[in-house]
């Protein structure tokens, strides 16, 4: 460790913007402003490699002391006061602050500095008794509750106790006495709870406080946020230490946040909050309401126009939309802080678009600026504008969206209803980082107090959940589960609709209609496709999916699922008669009345995917999901097909399976019923044949699922070119076709070099794959894990984001044995894992020729796929064609190694035997 402590203020500073991973983002935000000539308060930043250091150690590492107490020094030259002076003492903030920020998800220590004699100091340096008692008073409860743990409601109720006392609504409105008694009670409840009187000591407080930032790094919603965010655990916190400035030394003096753009819509103007006569906290706790920035101008004219060219500087500067904190101590302007602003998707794309066009990025860093993550945000369904409405009470529009849900009061609640397969809505005074769990868990976030900058608001938007905060209409009862609003009573259960866009909690399930994406988005995805070199596909089932794909940017169709056709209607009763046929016969009648359905279904959808790839596969999944199973649906099905319940009953018994997802599925129905696939191919091909008639170009390629040996697919591919001969031979047309296999089982990914003799293209399966893979059960996984990943025992739900090391690396070997044997194989992947941004980082990387996901997600991966083509092209050699032949060579190193293992016989494994 070299340099444990990097001071600035004054015009200069040690460090800078570039110093990000050992100041954090905030330490290195200041010394860059510092450094740049914008006014803030002198202090010192403490590096993460100190807090790593700690935490590893459990005690400062040499040296720190001395550094700590030479930085301190220079903040008291450049501030002409002294830690600890009885007359005018310096009195200084100590704040967190990682690498990658976490809003509200760790504390800060305001007013150290301060004792009984220092007090006096403050008290006759500012004139201003009620402030000096008011910053001290402030001081204990936040050192005791976030230094010593004491219980933060004792101080509350003590608080709640001299208000009530005094009758006023608030402590502001209590006098220095009243004040200076509350600090006295607090130190004595510090005192009860610890067993020891509060520190006295300036410098103990400051040891105390600086311990506690790097312990804060571990606390439990800390540790919950990074988990949520993919932070790793190992980077640490830096510690701020800085003079301290007020905000409530009287009316010309306060305190804001404020973005350089509207983080909701991205428009460029200065947004955001101000308190006058107010410490930083007032603002962000939603204590007391605060004034939209504007009026700021009448109130403290000057500082505001300083602001107004503060920002503009830090913008031109950071080229980036900023979040900036700032303190107003007597006219003075101090900024705080300064720091990426989080923002609404479609404040992103807005600000990145608007940025190319003001010169200050270019179309590259625009494509990088908008999380891929976070771009169904913006795909995100509104409140239907022709639904009838029953308005229950308004807020502010805090993160936009609209999102259906029972009113649920406690975060903990939140957390196990949703686990249950509830949709719930978090609805609460104010939030603070405890219910952030509770607030993954909701669809929605809906607070009665505080502002757009409150923890709420800005913790929603960060997670792209739609959220209204400040609805002061709404009298929460949570302990009794229930709120009042407007003469309304609703009770814990009850449905609303949160229209985050608008700020209006609406009574019960209100429709949403679909979004339409502007300009702006656009033309990101515009400059996203250039940029990008996988190809994204949909998985769609339906010709009005298939439209929806095709408005969304997919260049195809890389999954439809035909059994999910026989679910519209009563198609399912024919499908259900096919099954259960007891002749060969009666399967094909019932066949006969399932054909023309599909066959108009495939040619609409060509129709829609003109010229474009269709990827259908064949019936696939268990028949268990096909057959009746409640007691109605049996009576239907009996009489539909005119059999007794008692037939339907044996029938259903003769089919029942102990383990249906292992089943009699995939190519494994079409081995045992050839009549099935028959039907599916001339439905697939005639269709084909019409749709060519009718001046399309259908691109159909058949896919058989589940395959686990090339044997299989050899049958099945014979039949289906046979079938297509035939049918073109009939029609004399022919239309361009392929026969490939979805790749969803571990045999068929090892052995897929002989599967591929028999295949034009893959698909990877990997929603199966994952399955067997790991041995968990689709319809099962639910049960045990949630708890794995609570335990951190899986980082992630493989079912969503791709499992690299194994489920990934099966995927490797299968694309490159497949090349291998078939040099122009296609490879692609049809599981939900297409539409995830970092599986499809890592399909990018394996090279393969597309990604195929849900309609509504395709313009997630088109922008996670420039994302992860640009991201390979940083460095020298590290282009994406690189990567895919390091990707290959690793699979082939692997293949090596396993073939090796398998070609030694258990015999010679076991050393050398006896002669027998
Ligand atoms: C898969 O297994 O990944 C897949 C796409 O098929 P299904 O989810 O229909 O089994
Ligand atoms: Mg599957």
């Amino acid at each position: 460790m070299t340099k444990l402590v990097y001071s600035f203020g004054g015009g200069t500073a040690d460090g800078s913007r570039e110093d990000r991973s050992i100041l954090g983002g905030k330490g290195a935000n200041l010394a860059e402003m510092a450094r740049i000539g914008i006014p803030v308060p002198p202090g010192f930043t403490i590096t993460t490699e100190v807090c790593r250091y700690y935490l590893r150690e459990h005690h400062n590492p040499e040296g720190l002391e001395e550094a700590v107490a030479d930085a301190l020094n220079r903040i008291e030259g450049r501030t002409g006061r002294s830690f600890g002076n009885v007359e005018d003492p310096l009195l200084v903030s100590v704040r967190s602050g990682g690498a990658v920020s976490m809003p509200g998800m760790m504390d800060t220590i305001l007013n150290l500095g301060l004792n009984d004699r220092t007090v006096a100091g403050l008290e006759s340096a500012t004139g201003n008794a009620r402030f000096a008692w008011d910053s001290y008073r402030r001081f204990v409860q936040m050192y005791g509750d976030v230094v010593l743990g004491v219980d933060a409601q004792s101080f509350e109720d003590r608080l709640a106790a001299a208000t009530k006392l005094r009758n006023v609504p608030h402590e502001s409105g209590l006098s220095a006495d009243d004040l200076k008694a509350i600090t006295s009670d607090f130190k004595a409840i510090v005192r009860d709870h610890t067993g020891d009187p509060f520190p006295d000591d300036p410098w103990l407080q400051l040891w105390g406080a600086i311990e506690a930032v790097f312990r804060s790094w571990n606390v439990e919603r800390a540790i919950a946020y990074r988990r949520v965010h993919g932070i790793p655990n190992y980077l640490g916190t830096a510690v701020n230490v800085q003079a301290m400035v007020f905000g409530n030394l009287g009316e010309t003096s306060g305190t804001g946040v404020t973005f350089t753009r509207d983080p909701s819509t991205g428009e460029r103007r200065l947004f955001g909050e101000f308190l006058v006569n107010a410490q930083g906290e007032d603002v962000v706790a939603g204590i007391r309401t605060p004034l939209s920035i504007d009026r700021m101008a009448e109130k403290l004219p000057e500082a505001y126009e300083r602001l107004v060219a503060v920002q503009d500087t830090l913008e031109q500067h950071f080229r980036d939309m900023l979040d900036l904190e700032f303190t107003v101590e007597r006219g003075h302007l101090f900024l705080l802080q300064s720091r990426t602003g989080k923002r609404t998707t479609a404040a992103a794309v807005r600000i990145a678009v608007e940025m190319v066009d003001e010169k200050l990025i270019d179309e590259t860093e625009a494509v990088l600026r908008v999380d891929p993550r976070q771009l169904d945000q913006l795909l995100h369904p509104r409140i239907d504008p022709n639904a009838a409405t029953d308005e229950l009470a308004r807020g502010l529009p805090a993160s936009p969206g609209a999102a259906t849900g029972r009113v649920c009061f406690d975060p903990d609640d939140a957390v196990r209803l949703s686990r249950d397969g509830q949709e719930v809505i978090l609805v609460r005074n104010e939030t603070s980082p405890d219910d952030f769990l509770g607030m993954v868990a909701a669809r929605a976030v809906v607070t009665a107090r505080g502002g757009i900058t409150s923890h709420a608001a800005v913790v929603a938007r960060g997670m792209g959940k739609c959220c209204v905060v400040g609805a002061q209409d709404l009298h929460i009862e949570g302990k009794q589960g229930r709120l009042h609003a407007n003469g309304r009573t609703l009770q814990t259960g009850d449905w609303i609709t949160v229209d985050g866009t608008a700020g209006r909690i609406l009574i019960g399930q209100v429709p949403t209609v679909e979004p339409e994406p502007g300009d702006d988005f656009l033309r990101i995805m515009t400059w996203a496709d250039e940029r990008r070199t996988l190809g994204v596909r949909a998985n769609a089932d339906t010709p009005a999916d298939a439209r929806k794909a095709r408005e969304f940017g997919a260049e195809g169709i890389g999954l439809c699922r035909t059994e999910h056709m026989f679910f519209e209607g009563d198609r399912v009763q024919a499908v259900r008669e096919m099954i259960l046929a007891e002749t060969g016969a009666a399967r094909a009648a019932a066949l006969e009345k399932i054909l023309p359905m599909q066959r108009q279904d495939f040619i609409d959808i060509f129709r829609a995917m003109d010229g474009l790839p269709v990827t259908i596969r064949l019936l696939d999944p268990p028949l268990h999901e096909f057959l009746p199973s409640a007691e109605a649906d049996i009576a239907t099905f009996a009489r539909h097909a005119g059999l007794s319940i008692d037939d339907v009953m044996t029938l259903l018994e003769r089919y029942r399976e102990a383990n249906p997802m292992l089943g009699t599925r995939g190519v494994r129905l079409a081995i045992l019923y050839p009549e099935i696939m028959e039907m599916q191919a001339r439905a697939i091909f005639e269709a084909a044949v019409e749709a060519e008639r009718q001046g399309l170009r259908p691109r159909p390629e058949v896919m058989i699922p589940l395959v686990a040996t090339a044997k299989e697919l050899a049958i099945q591919g014979d039949a289906i070119r046979k079938i297509a001969t035939s049918i073109f031979q009939a029609a004399d047309l022919a239309v361009p076709y392929l026969v490939g296999t979805m790749i969803e089982l571990p045999r068929a990914a090892l052995t897929a070099a002989e599967i591929a003799q028999e295949a034009e293209f893959f698909s990877f399966g990997t929603n199966d794959l994952t399955q067997t893979t790991f041995g968990i059960s689709r319809d099962d996984a639910g049960t045990f894990l949630p708890r794995y990943l609570e335990d951190g025992i899986l980082a992630d739900d493989p079912f969503q984001v791709l499992d690299r090391e194994g489920v990934g690396q099966l995927v490797q070997i299968g694309t490159w044995e497949g090349r291998q044997r078939r040099r122009d194989l296609k490879v692609g992947i049809c599981g939900e894992h297409g539409g995830d941004p970092s599986s499809v980082e890592f399909f990018h990387e394996t090279g393969l020729d597309y990604v195929s996901c849900s309609p509504f997600r395709v313009p997630v991966a088109r922008l996670a796929a420039a994302h992860a083509a640009l991201h390979a092209a940083v460095g020298p050699g590290r282009t994406s064609k690189a990567r895919a032949r390091r990707a290959e060579a690793d699979a082939s190193e692997r293949l090596r190694l396993v073939r090796r293992t398998a070609a030694v016989t258990p015999a010679d494994a076991a050393g050398p035997q006896p002669e027998v």
